[in-house]
């Protein structure tokens, strides 16, 4: 495969730009190699600068759905656009999509769009603390809830610990105010929650966990986290911005029944388009400006091209059997793979729910970071690599989600189980 132009231009871009990439797991670190830079996408295809293809399981990271420049979304745009891109102004548009926002997540009764996941996670805590009158928030290893200072901290491994900063650049005094928690670990919580419930305004999580892998809920965890909140006046809150309209067009709150007090979206509510939002009960969500003292805007926040293409997503999302093939098809590649991998004798754990995916190479079980720590990752790295050769774009890390769209069709999905057959027997 010639890669010579994505090699020459991540040279270049090397001395102009941070690490030559504009968001960490880009550059290819944890697998080795070389970006590839891309220059065109369409359906399940990237196109990079050399020439060449590959069937795609990142989708930017979860927004696309519905494939690359899926035509409804892409004629939305263009139309959008013709009218003007941004007005700092109300638009009808902003009201169509939290109308359509709360139908499908009723427990977002108010909403407030912003520009990303980052900004909307960063603004649910601020409510979440001025509602309460406390600082503290409870967070789990593993989790990733973009990086704001306050949640750019984890704890130890083992017991949880008092957070200290993950990133030089944090303050400790702020990272103080962080406890972190092993996902699915209801014990430690509940023990954490006994000693600082006073302190804490929050418990945020992924109701899926997709950024240290796919690593679903417990039976029974996310209705332990309801309880013990609602017990001592403490919110709930959901980070959707993968799960939310992945799973279900209701999210994992729909999935699993389970009802936050806030819940942050983002990636597939802006159709591949800069979007966040957060929103929950209305008595929260009215402390904000200009309603209540509580300080966020943006320049940007309901941009009316995120927004247009947000509404032309799911709009399409709507459709009848939408997440039963998106189902089924997922199923199907991971039944495959799972096959493959046995028949070669490699051993791997897998997690999925829906069209989110992780083939962990390590025996397992996985059920928290670190249960996925365990995973071999150079044996990732290499499968990744092989896997690249033959035109299958996975994630540049161990610790990711795959993701499957509309646009993937069962051939797509035969010919990545071929490719992982061919990619175990190698290594
Ligand atoms: N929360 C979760 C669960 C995420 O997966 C991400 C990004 N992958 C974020 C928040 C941050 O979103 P953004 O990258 O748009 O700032």
């Amino acid at each position: 495969m010639k890669t010579t132009r994505s090699a020459k231009l991540f040279a270049e871009a090397q001395t102009l730009i941070p690490g030559g990439v504009n968001s960490p797991v880009r550059a290819f670190r944890s697998v080795g190699g070389q970006p590839r830079f891309i220059t065109r996408a369409k359906g399940s295809r990237l196109y990079d600068v050399d020439g060449n293809r590959y069937l795609d399981y990142v989708l930017s990271w979860g927004p696309m759905i519905l494939g690359h420049a899926a035509p409804a979304v892409i004629s939305a745009i263009k139309k959008a656009a013709g009218q003007g891109t941004s007005y700092g102004a109300p638009t009808e548009l902003e009201v169509a999509l939290a109308k359509e926002i709360r139908a499908a997540v009723p427990s977002m009764e108010k909403i407030r769009l912003v520009s990303s996941g980052t900004e909307a996670v960063m603004s649910a805590i601020r409510v979440a603390r001025a509602f309460t009158k406390r600082d503290g928030v409870l967070k789990f290893e593993g989790c990733y809830h973009g990086h704001s200072d306050y949640l750019l901290a984890k704890a130890g491994s083992g017991l949880a610990t008092l957070g200290i900063p993950d990133s030089p650049g944090v303050p400790a005094d702020f990272a103080k105010h962080t406890l972190t928690a092993p996902y699915n670990d209801i014990r430690t919580v509940q023990q954490l929650v006994k000693e600082h419930h006073r302190e804490l305004a929050c418990i945020i999580l992924e109701p899926i966990a997709g950024n240290m892998g796919v690593v679903p809920p417990a039976p029974d965890f996310l209705a332990a986290l309801r309880q013990l909140t609602a017990d001592h006046d403490m919110l709930l809150i959901f980070d959707e911005v993968i799960s939310g309209f992945r799973v279900r067009y209701g999210g994992a709150q729909a999935l699993y029944g389970i009802q936050p007090d806030l819940t942050i979206l983002g990636k597939i509510i802006g159709g591949g388009l800069p979007v966040g939002a957060y929103g929950g009960r209305a008595e929260i969500m009215d402390l904000i400006a200009p309603s209540g003292p509580v300080y966020q805007a943006g320049t940007l926040s309901g941009n009316p091209l995120a927004v247009t293409a947000g509404l032309a997503t799911l709009k399409q999302l709507r459709a009848r059997g939408v997440y039963k093939e998106l189902e089924e098809r997922s199923a199907a590649l991971a039944r495959g793979i799972g096959g493959a991998a046995k028949k070669a004798g490699i051993p791997l754990t897998q997690t999925r729910v829906g069209s989110m995916l992780t083939a962990f190479f390590t025996p397992g079980p996985v059920v928290d970071w670190d249960t996925a720590k365990r995973s071999d990752t150079k044996r990732y790295g290499t499968f990744f690599h092989l896997m690249l050769e033959q035109g299958v774009y996975l994630a540049p890390s161990q610790f990711e989600a795959a993701f499957l769209s509309t646009a993937h069709t069962s051939a797509d999905i035969d010919k990545t189980i071929k490719a992982a057959a061919t990619a175990f027997k190698k290594l």
